[in-house]
């Protein structure tokens, strides 16, 4: 594919930066104290190709949280490690129209809409938990360690703004504990849920991750694969239909790919079989995404011809 060569992919990425390099629209998040402190500024694109290289332009040094963008590996883990049916008792594959912090659940069982909102992380911490007790987070270190060769170091900062403020977060985990939904104690899910936001990348990494993804879980440039197929369709399925919130339609109309955004401003989006891209502007738009993120997947989705319904 001409247009997938490291030399075309340069030229647009360049050509995208520089278009979006001096707009400052968008906030930044205020409910977690810490992701106040960003840098405004900060801007970077990054590609990880099938080969593993990645090219990457802008402010790539940035560290930035994971957040949300740990939401789809922590479901991955749970897929794998505990069964599709462990996870499907507790967590539905239905977009919700609503925010990131919705804390509907559904009549009959109490789940959560699915499992990149707020409400469905939790459910899955649940049961990362019941199924690793205190090794959970090691598990997900481990899927981070097989694809980027380390494990991921946590900003001790923003966890503690977090869970200082996690007042939203902490209501809905003792509800659906209340509800009998979850069965861990609910301070120690919330904790394992904060925890995996506070995991620290840069662009290049996130872009990585990404790229296993569009890969169906083989690690680019290797023939290791860090997650089975059938999770990985899972994941980039509800990837496609929920993890953008309640922009995920509209997303699906501009961009056309599996997407999933990080309040702190990273955003990373998986073109199966091909590539993956992530961006970092900690500026958000009103749906918590990355303003110049969701800008710039929109233009290199148009001139890569990515958007998965585009037929040439
Ligand atoms: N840790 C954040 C929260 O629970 C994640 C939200 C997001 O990244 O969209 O509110």
């Amino acid at each position: 594919d001409q247009t997938l060569t490291p030399e075309h992919l340069m030229h647009h990425l360049q050509h995208v930066y520089n278009i979006l390099r001096h707009d400052a629209a968008g906030s930044l998040p205020d409910y977690i104290p810490e992701l106040s402190q960003a840098n405004p500024a900060h801007f970077a694109l990054s590609v990880t190709l099938k080969s593993g290289q990645t090219l990457q332009v802008g402010d790539c040094e940035a560290r930035f949280t994971l957040q949300s963008l740990s939401k789809p590996f922590g479901y991955a883990l749970a897929l794998q490690t505990c069964g599709q049916d462990a996870v499907e008792g507790v967590v539905n594959t239905e977009p919700s129209g609503d925010g990131f912090n919705s804390i509907r659940l559904d009549e009959g069982k109490f789940r959560p809409d699915n499992p990149m909102v707020n409400a469905g992380a939790l459910a899955i911490s649940s049961l990362l938990l019941e199924r690793h007790g205190a090794h959970a987070l090691q598990q997900l270190q481990n899927l981070f360690q097989q694809i980027l060769g380390r494990d991921l170091p946590t900003d001790a900062r923003v966890f503690t703004s977090e869970n200082r403020t996690a007042h939203r977060n902490r209501a809905i985990v003792h509800l659906m504990h209340n509800l009998g939904m979850v069965q861990q104690d609910p301070e120690q899910i919330l904790r394992l849920y904060l925890q995996q936001c506070a995991l620290q990348v840069q662009v290049q990494d996130l872009s990585r991750l990404a790229a296993t993804l569009a890969l169906g879980g083989k690690i680019p440039g290797q023939t290791l694969q860090a997650l089975p197929k059938g999770v990985v369709r899972q994941v980039l399925s509800v990837m496609f239909s929920c993890g953008m919130y309640n922009s995920a339609g509209e997303w699906a109309c501009k961009v056309g790919l599996p997407a999933k955004s990080g309040v702190s401003g990273g955003l990373m989006a998986a073109s199966p079989g091909k590539l993956g891209i992530a961006v970092y502007s900690p500026l958000l738009n009103a749906y918590g995404h990355s303003h110049r993120g969701v800008l710039a997947c929109q233009m290199l989705a148009r001139r890569l011809k990515l958007h998965l319904f585009q037929l040439e």
